[in-house]
């Protein structure tokens, strides 16, 4: 089969993801067991029907309203279906190529590189969506993405103590701001997240990942309160362009690196 055939199930299998990290992301919010049966509409309580479970598309079906009751349906739903359809494609596409992987990997291994990164991927969106809309990165998705990425970069044969060191002193740039401010600048979830940064991209990555982080986060900051839909005082949640800054660096790392550093040698 060609490359474009399985990308484009492997997508189609991202999609079916999205729509699992929309339940995960909710009914964590709400305490229900993930597993608690068929979803809810919100706001009447009626069971979706069957074919509206189709992510995406039914959305478009029922333009965004209930079928019983026409309460509108969040549009968080198909974008992040399709985001995590796309984001798998990306991946998939990207380790097929081997398009810039880790130094430490071997071409042949980059199945596992893909799964490492779909793995990572899922756990970042949780993160990305939940801290967005409810303000708390929650161990629960922390930890497990923490000990997914070392175990997997450990297997690949990535250098043990430069990648515990890295996730110690990524971690750490958040701990010494959460000691100095109290816990009001940041909190200790941003702790955990840095820590998973740097087991899973490294000291160079991560700290770049870093940087991409706050200068996202500066960027929506100004376009917001430009725009005056918020305030200065009013904070942006900042695991959601960490976990954003993640993934940038995860994926167009060395190109950025390269651009960066080839940009200041004359
Ligand atoms: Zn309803």
């Amino acid at each position: 089969m060609p490359l474009w055939v399985y990308t484009l199930i492997i997508s189609l299998l991202g999609i079916v993801f999205g729509s699992f990290i929309n339940v995960i992301v909710f009914r964590t919010k709400t305490k229900d067991a993930w597993w608690s049966g068929r979803s809810k509409c919100r706001a009447c309580l009626q069971p979706v029907a069957l074919l509206d479970l189709v992510p995406v598309i039914s959305y478009f079906a029922i333009r965004g309203r209930c079928r019983h009751c026409q309460s509108v349906i969040s549009a968080q739903y198909p974008i992040v279906e399709a985001v995590t359809g796309l984001l798998f494609g990306l991946l998939f596409v990207r380790a097929a190529l081997f398009f810039g992987m880790p130094e430490f990997v071997a071409a042949s291994a980059w199945i596992s590189l893909f799964l490492r990164d779909v793995l990572i991927a899922v756990f970042l969106m949780i993160i990305f969506i939940y801290d967005f809309r409810y303000g708390y990165i929650l161990d629960r998705f922390t930890i497990p993405a923490m000990v997914i990425a070392l175990a997997f970069n450990l297997a690949l044969g990535a250098d043990p103590l430069e990648y515990l060191l890295a996730g110690l002193m990524i971690g750490g740039f958040f701990a010494v701001q959460y000691v100095i401010s109290k816990g009001t600048w940041i909190g200790g979830g941003d702790i955990r997240l840095g820590i998973v940064m740097g087991f899973y991209l490294g000291l160079e990555h991560g700290v770049l990942a870093l940087f991409l982080s706050y200068l996202l986060g500066a960027i929506v900051g100004l376009v917001l309160i430009a725009t005056k839909k918020r305030s200065m005082k009013s904070s942006v949640p900042f695991g959601t362009f960490l976990a954003l800054g993640t993934m940038v660096a995860a994926v167009f790392g060395d190109v950025l690196l390269n651009w960066y550093l080839g940009y200041f040698s004359f």
